[in-house]
């Protein structure tokens, strides 16, 4: 079973406010694909939609060819088995972490599962070192920086060693130094063999980390969905999706092969 991600004919509404229009989407165990698109195009609501927080009005959605619905999310321990196998790093890391200090919040999940404490602290200390967040071991979540805050919480998502790995928008607000480093530990995630969602703007780490790009338009619908370097290299598309401006168009020396990182 190659399959990981199954949506079929998805739709979603807030209380009104369309997010989603019939999307159907796979994706398959290993991939890494860029998640792409405006604001406000329904990233986010497909994200925590795979992840199992919210659910299809219509259309289904399948996990490693289960179907996941709002019934079987609510027994403790399917929901349970269902998070070991896919993480999920919020765009804003304040809302994930919630514990009075680091190492807890790493062990939160390992816990849980009912690991004993032997080999729970060697899966923290793994992923403080993955992270090289050693030295954070022992402060509170609330007090870091948002980059450090961001990798706590890409550590605590970790410490599951969940195959499939989604994260929203996670160069939001980390410095360019920072923003360098995630990049390559998303190669590096990707390959070990993970299967990564990632949503974005920056088309730099599209080009970097993703082989397949997925791009929404302002309609809520999947307006392309190619591998990634191809995408990219279609700038009316770009441009018509609002990912870059005219700009682009009207100054060769730009080249639209080399994008910047944009400041946040
Ligand atoms: P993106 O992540 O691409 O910026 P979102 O998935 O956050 O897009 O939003 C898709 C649409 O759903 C937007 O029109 C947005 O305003 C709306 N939306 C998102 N979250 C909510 C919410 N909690 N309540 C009402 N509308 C929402
Ligand atoms: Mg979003």
């Amino acid at each position: 079973m190659n399959n990981m991600i199954e949506l079929s004919d998805v739709s979603y509404s807030y209380e009104g406010t369309p997010a989603l229009k019939n999307i159907t989407l796979r994706i398959e165990k290993g991939e890494s694909v860029a998640l792409m698109g405006m604001n406000g195009s329904g990233k986010s609501t497909l994200l925590k939609l795979i992840n199992g927080i919210l659910f299809p009005d219509s259309g289904t959605y399948r996990f490693a060819g289960e179907k996941i619905t709002h019934k079987k999310m609510q027994d403790p321990l399917f929901s349970k088995r269902f998070h070991q196998k896919i993480g999920f790093v919020f765009q804003n890391a304040d809302t994930q972490l919630f514990c009075a200090d680091v190492y807890d919040e790493i062990a939160f999940g390992p816990r849980q599962m009912g690991l004993d404490e032997d080999e729970t602290e060697k899966r923290v200390e793994d992923c403080l070192s993955l992270l090289s967040i050693e030295a954070l071991r022992h402060r509170q979540p609330y007090h870091l920086s948002g980059g450090e805050k961001r990798k706590v919480a890409i550590a605590s998502v970790l410490s599951l060693n969940p195959e499939v790995l989604v994260f929203d928008e996670p160069l939001l607000g980390l410095d360019p130094r920072t923003q360098r480093w995630f990049v390559s530990f998303l190669m590096k995630l990707h390959e070990a063999g993970k299967t990564l969602l990632v949503s974005t703007h920056n088309l730099e780490m599209v080009q970097e980390m993703a082989e397949r790009a997925v791009l929404f338009d302002e309609s809520h619908t999947i307006a392309a969905d190619r591998p990634a370097g191809e995408l990219l290299k279609d700038v009316d598309l770009l441009i018509r999706t609002n990912l870059v401006d005219e700009y682009y168009h009207h100054h060769p020396g730009a080249g639209h092969q080399h994008f910047h990182i944009h400041p946040f």
